[in-house]
């Protein structure tokens, strides 16, 4: 029999593309959603249940009745300026309610655990590449909230012996290559879909935040990994923990740098759109450069991106984009 990994969180965007792929590996994906920002459509592969981190009950129930070998953890709110005004749905969502699913576990011996971590626990950069010892000093709420719940991992691995892997992602982008599944936030604030939001026409201009920044073209440079990549890892660190591996932190990036003007340029040539583009006060809470080294999953598990170029990740957000056109219609959803 496969064996099953709960995915939490997987009807949302990083979350389906490692539900399929776990499937196509032979794992049995058990989908925990409670759809306040997943898409049903999303969760095509293993089971599906809706239920709420919240309810431990139901979450115990799921992981007796599947019998759950190990978690895998995406359900979170990650924008970073909703976190600064409403911290309270941040520590409720992404610290308390991740609690109340590793107590759910801790009562049934449930005990491997895979934590979608993300950049933003490092805070501004000393330098650049961000290696994963470089110090944790998150500066908003959502960064927090992250390295919240990796200290709870460290102690319950302590006090219980629950073996984890946290992954810190830099910017999660594309789609899957098949079609199949892509980004679909409400309200949609990253830069990639917004971007070939103008180029299919439901948005007049994309707004460049700060073009002040102490980077070579003023504006601010991200580290782009595609979601598929970050899926990969995902199944390589559960392999690592059913082989009996210790817990571990890992960066997941390319380790290349993009502006936010070149993002926007790659999309003009790969759509043959314009693009306008108009210079906007910086957002806040945004650090001038964030590029993740990835040497230490990439030595210890040989994880290697497939999909590490700008255009690639462009191209799969693209077709994702015009699929979604063909859904809804010229100019909506
Ligand atoms: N950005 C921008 N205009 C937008 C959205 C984002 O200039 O409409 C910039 C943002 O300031 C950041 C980069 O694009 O420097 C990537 O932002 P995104 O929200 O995609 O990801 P984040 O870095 O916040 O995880």
């Amino acid at each position: 029999m496969p064996e099953a990994v709960l995915v939490a969180g997987g009807a949302g965007y990083i979350g389906s593309h490692a539900a399929k792929l776990l499937h196509q590996r032979g794992f049995h994906p058990v989908v925990v959603d409670n759809l306040v920002c997943g898409h049903r459509s999303a969760a095509r592969w293993g089971t599906f249940v809706e239920a709420d981190l919240a309810d431990r009950d139901q979450i115990q129930a799921v992981l007796l009745e599947h019998r759950i070998r190990a978690v895998m953890h995406f359900a979170a709110h990650a924008y970073v300026g909703e976190s600064v005004r409403d911290p309270a749905k941040y520590y409720r969502n992404n610290v308390a309610n991740t609690l109340s699913l590793l107590e759910a576990m801790q009562a049934v011996e449930s005990d491997l655990f895979l934590f979608s971590s993300s950049c933003a626990t490092y805070g501004e950069p000393r330098e650049v590449p961000i290696a994963e010892d470089h110090p944790q000093s998150p500066i908003n709420p959502y960064g927090r909230t992250k390295l919240v719940v990796e200290g709870m991992l460290r102690d319950f691995e302590t006090a219980y012996g629950m073996r984890h892997v946290s992954l810190r992602y830099f910017n999660a982008a594309g789609a899957d290559p098949d079609g199949e599944l892509g980004e679909d936030h409400d309200p949609e604030t990253h830069l990639i879909p917004l971007v070939l939001e103008v180029a299919r026409g439901a948005r007049p201009h994309i707004a460049v935040f700060g073009t002040d920044y102490p980077t070579p073209d003023g504006t601010c440079v991200r580290d782009y990994i595609h979601v598929s990549d970050l899926a990969e890892a995902h199944v390589l660190a559960l392999e690592h923990l059913l082989a009996g591996g210790e817990s571990r932190s890992y960066n997941l990036g390319n380790g290349a740098g993009y502006s936010v003007r070149q993002v926007i340029e790659g999309a003009r040539r790969l759509t043959g759109h314009p693009i306008p583009a108009l210079e906007a006060r910086r957002r806040w809470g945004d650090p001038a450069t964030l590029v993740g080294s990835s040497e230490k999953i990439r030595r210890e598990l040989g994880w290697t991106p497939q999909l590490p170029g700008l255009d690639t990740i462009l191209e799969t957000a693209w077709r994702w984009e015009n699929g979604k056109r063909r859904a809804a219609g010229p100019l909506g959803r």
